[in-house]
């Protein structure tokens, strides 16, 4: 019998998560429509992930070919061509994009290149009044980054932006301690720029080990960014406004709010960086500095707003998040939710497994909940960082643990004269054995603990790590042959 709905499945957002599940859906025969209102892959193949990781590997050519030479080769330092790798960077954005619409157009995916939002909770309103029906409904919609409730805040520029810039600035102000300013804080400063960064808080990267994220902030001072902790911007206006009587007096701080909230954000990007005027800040410290360009990296919003959630009855938790179930549904029966709308655990791979899952749960007769324990993840900063599980400082508040680490001067970087330190370390629980946590800070972090994350998630014990042969000569050859506890606590 004919449905009496337009799609038996309609996705909205065509992020890491919405693809994955409209395309696994579709494969099963289900009919599948799809609305996305910016590019397909979202915010981590277009303006997240895999941008930042190209720039990562941009930044990294500095030190290595400085290393070079240490190593023989006769490389002589040239500057860094942003035009010429934004150039190359788009053009590989503009194929990844093709290769997610081509999934979706094979596997029979109905895409509309356009907003939606629910009229009701059987009906999808598109942006150009045309509406379509679907007896099940998914958002995954994701998130988007906010700026600080500050006056003069749009001057400041957000990750969104940094890989549209047209040129880079001589110096940036990057406020945040998270993910995003660290990694952007190692990245701008590899590629030449003079790299500030206030935090506000006693130490950057909160919530992960204590040891490994100091580690990571003694790095990034070592390798020349000014890092502030305890610091946060309190006001921000164009230095050019200084003709206007003192800078951070409340006249002055007006006149330039009036500029900037008149002017479209393009506009402001290129005035408030290097084309246009630099930014002069004061900081809570009382300091006065002048900076080509403020990044705020203080965090994401998930994109919920206009979305007639409330409306169509979706409930929406305090900071705007479609609040779901184990099984992603929310509180409308055939209305479900992925990824970072969500605010669960805001990284790909754990969207494209929740759309893994909701397939599973409204397709296949096979309700499946998230496992959102022991998920592995990197950061990627100049060291990188690798963590799963517990940090010494959570661990040790739940039982009696053994911490077992090890510090030392990478190979391949000491040979070249530098100090960088590696640090891997786990978290062990001194009755069951088990391996609670582990985090390292070396270079390819990030490839290291999937694969220790894989042991760790089986529930491997100490005594597991230690039974395998350490291979040799490599970094993570320190993970099973750390024989006594460095402290229990
Ligand atoms: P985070 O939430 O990680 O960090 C936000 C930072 O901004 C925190 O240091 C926070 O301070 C600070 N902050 C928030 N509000 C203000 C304010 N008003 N004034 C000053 N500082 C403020 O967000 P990110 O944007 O860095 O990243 C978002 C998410 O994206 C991450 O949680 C992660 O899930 C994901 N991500 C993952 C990556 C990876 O896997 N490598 C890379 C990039 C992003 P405080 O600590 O005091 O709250």
């Amino acid at each position: 019998m004919a449905s009496k709905y337009d799609f038996d499945l309609f996705v909205i957002g065509g992020g890491s998560g919405g693809v994955r599940a409209a395309r696994v859906a579709a494969g099963d025969g289900v009919r599948v429509g799809l609305a996305e209102a910016s590019r397909y892959g979202g915010t981590c193949v277009i303006r997240g992930c895999v941008p930042k990781k190209l720039m990562v590997y941009a930044s990294e050519y500095r030190d290595l070919t400085q290393d070079a030479r240490v190593y023989g080769w006769d490389i002589r330092d040239g500057p860094f061509d942003w035009p010429v790798f934004r150039q190359n960077l788009h053009t590989e954005l503009d194929r990844l994009e093709g290769v997610y619409r081509n999934l979706l157009g094979n596997s029979g995916v109905e895409t509309f290149d356009c907003r939606a939002k629910l009229k009701d909770k059987h009906t999808i309103l598109l942006e150009d009044g045309t509406e379509k029906t679907a007896k099940t409904i998914l958002v995954a919609t994701g998130g988007y980054p906010v700026r600080p409730d500050l006056p003069n805040a749009e001057l400041g520029i957000v990750s969104d932006d940094i890989f549209h810039l047209e040129s880079l600035p001589k110096s940036i102000l990057i406020i945040g301690g998270g993910y995003i300013a660290c990694e952007f804080a190692c990245i701008l400063h590899g590629l030449g720029v003079e790299v500030t960064q206030y935090y506000r808080g006693a130490q950057i990267l909160r919530g992960f080990d204590d040891e490994a994220r100091g580690l990571v902030a003694e790095a990034m001072r070592d390798r020349g960014i000014d890092l502030h902790v305890g610091t946060n911007i309190v006001e921000m206006c164009l230095a050019s406004e200084e003709q206007t009587p003192h800078v951070g007096s409340d006249a002055a701080m007006g006149a330039a709010d009036d500029t900037g909230s008149q002017m479209p954000k393009e506009a402001v990007i290129a005035a408030a960086g290097p084309q246009g005027g630099p930014i002069r800040v004061k900081s809570t410290t009382g300091g006065e500095k002048i900076f080509d360009m403020v990044f705020f990296a203080t965090g994401r919003a998930p994109s919920t707003n206009d979305m007639g959630l409330e409306e169509a009855g979706v409930k929406l938790g305090r900071g705007g998040q479609i609040v779901v179930d184990d099984h992603s549904r929310t509180d409308v029966d055939n209305i479900f939710a992925i990824g970072d709308v969500t605010d669960r655990v805001n990284l790909t791979p754990v969207a494209i497994r929740e759309g893994m899952a909701f397939v599973e749960t409204a397709f296949r007769d096979n309700p499946t909940p998230v496992d959102h324990d022991l998920i592995p993840s990197a950061i990627f900063t100049q060291p990188e960082m690798g963590t799963i599980g517990l940090s010494e400082e959570a661990a040790g508040e739940r039982e009696e643990i053994e911490i077992y680490t090890s510090s030392f001067r990478p190979m391949q970087t000491a040979f070249a004269g530098r100090e960088d330190r590696a640090l891997m370390k786990l978290i062990v629980s001194k009755k069951t054995r088990v391996v609670l946590g582990c985090h390292i800070v070396a270079p390819g972090a990030g490839e290291m603990i999937q694969m220790a994350g894989i042991a760790i998630k089986m529930g491997a014990t100490k005594e597991d790590f230690d039974r395998v042969c350490a291979v040799h000569p490599t970094m993570s050859e320190e993970l099973v042959t750390m024989r006594s506890p460095t402290r229990t606590a």
